[in-house]
């Protein structure tokens, strides 16, 4: 059976490129009938961050893409939080360190910092193994008396010399690493914690994944992963890798990092992230008003297409269509506008009732109260097709529930309060006398008026807008006039006249 899982370190908000980790995970899984994990690795103590883990839920249930095992919903592999599973490393530790593939390493945080200072780029390895106070310099009996004694110490994997690595990459397809590129990393720390690299070959193993789509900014780890599989000797086969390309800037330039999004205007960050130290907030993509459905959608573009020319895709959709040979090697580039567009095709796709609760959410924390719930969706059948972010519903629909508060005169010229009053006052006569209140009505009887009178109908038309509306937008007036109705309708007129 197929099993991926998604593991993120719960270090603070989701950027785009996690979500669309774990998305490409989900499809991949789904697709092909496979299970779907999401496992907490918690192992660096210095960089856990409260309310992460909590975050990365409530993200993936936001954009539907629920685990079938995690450390809420439990599962064959529990725990799926790698401090719970703490005591299980060190047993796979001492016995590379017994196999002669790691070794303990003594070395106090000041003998390590003195070394980094005399030797530049100083890497544990490559020629500098023996120079330091490890169980392959020491003799036995001293490392036995170290071990005994509680000496805080780690364990390092020891890598092997003028040696080359090669995997097949599902994306990358085949590379190849030197091993003396790479320096003898730190399996198992001083507090007794794994590290990642330790942890995530030790877990991929025990909950049995047979694939694993990350960043690829982890490529260059994938040695020492393999090295470790390979020493455990498993007989198992390791997990098939697919490193995603990175997410660029929109200008191309670098990877988007989770800073950008302030500078370049635009959020980075799945749903709002406060951070928990300074208290500074960073918005996301669910409270700017991207409905979920949008932002799977263009997540799944970022690195990935179906060779066809669609871009609109159900999560469903996206599962029957995914595959690895379409996801490109070469970076994808993000970009804001056509974020956007994605949100504004989904909003026009969306039925008006599964809108509007969200919209009714939105009007209250603007303190608009919508009684009138058939109105309100009404409102949104009408603006819809305007709106880009669920925002939008408010600019672009608040008028329905209150006067405008104030009229872009601007819009105007020249003011109509001045010259055409007159018009107005035996519109609000005309339309008074109306029986049936509905937008063919209200045009006809106002283009007859406009004749009547010898005005042209845009010099009267616009200035009738602002006085239901404020401002030079929104949909067809008279479908404006018809949904606030007769009475609304002419205490605005009359309103703007005065
Ligand atoms: N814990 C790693 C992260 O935070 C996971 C990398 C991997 O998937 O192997 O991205």
């Amino acid at each position: 059976k197929i099993r991926v899982r998604f593991a993120p370190s719960p270090t603070g908000g989701l950027h785009l490129g996690g979500v669309r980790t774990a998305l490409f995970n989900y499809l991949f899984a789904k697709k092909h009938g496979g299970d779907f994990v999401l496992r907490i690795e918690d192992t660096d103590q210095t960089r856990y961050v409260e309310g992460a883990e909590q975050y990365i839920m409530e993200c993936l249930a936001w954009c539907g893409i629920a685990p079938d095992e995690s450390p809420a919903t439990g599962g064959q592999f529990a725990p799926y939080r790698q401090s719970e599973r703490k005591p299980l490393y060190r047993e796979y530790a001492e016995k590379l360190v017994a196999e002669g593939y790691a070794y303990y390493a003594f070395d106090t945080p000041a003998e390590l910092e003195q070394k980094r200072k005399e030797i530049p780029n100083f890497q544990y390895g490559h020629g500098h193994r023996y120079d330091m106070r490890n169980s392959l310099t020491l003799p036995l009996h001293e490392v036995e008396a170290l071990l005994h004694n509680g000496t805080p110490h780690v364990v390092r994997i020891k890598m092997p010399e003028d040696d080359t690595i090669n995997f097949n990459d599902m994306v990358r397809g085949y590379v190849s690493f030197e091993t003396n590129q790479v320096d003898d990393k730190v399996l198992l720390k001083a507090d007794g914690m794994p590290t990642y690299h330790l942890a995530v070959v030790v877990d991929d193993y025990l909950m049995k994944i047979t694939h694993a789509f990350r960043g690829e900014e982890w490529l260059p780890s994938a040695p020492v992963h393999l090295l470790l599989w390979e020493y455990l000797g498993w007989k198992a086969e390791m997990p098939k890798w697919a490193h995603l390309p990175l997410i660029l800037k929109p200008d191309g330039h670098g990877k988007l990092s989770k800073r950008d999004g302030a500078r370049l205007g635009f959020p980075v960050y799945a749903m709002n992230w406060t951070d928990v130290k300074s208290g500074e907030l960073t918005e996301g993509f669910r409270e700017l008003g991207f409905l979920p459905e949008a932002f799977v959608n263009l997540l799944a573009t970022l690195g990935w297409n179906d060779g066809t020319d669609q871009e609109i895709f159900t999560l469903d959709e996206l599962v029957e269509k995914f595959s690895i040979e379409r996801i490109s090697k070469a970076g994808a580039k993000f970009d804001f506008e056509k974020a956007k567009w994605f949100n504004a095709e989904w909003i026009k796709k969306a039925g008006a009732e599964s809108l509007k609760p969200k919209v009714a959410g939105m009007f209250a924390d603007k303190s608009i109260v919508v009684k009138d719930e058939d109105k309100l969706q009404k409102v949104i059948e009408l603006v819809k097709d305007r709106v880009v972010l669920l925002a939008d519903f408010y600019t672009q629909g608040a008028y329905f529930f209150e006067q405008p508060k104030q009229y872009d005169l601007n819009a105007v010229n020249p003011k109509w309060a001045d010259t055409k009053t007159d018009f107005y006052n035996l519109l609000i006569d005309k339309y008074a006398a109306i029986h049936t209140w509905d937008a063919a009505v209200l045009e006809s009887e106002f283009k007859a008026l406009t004749e009547e009178k010898g005005f042209k109908i845009g010099d009267v038309m616009l200035p009738f807008r602002i006085m239901l509306v404020g401002g030079k937008f929104g949909p067809h007036v008279f479908d404006i006039a018809a949904l606030l109705g007769k009475e609304e309708t002419i205490a605005r007129i009359e309103k703007a006249l005065t």
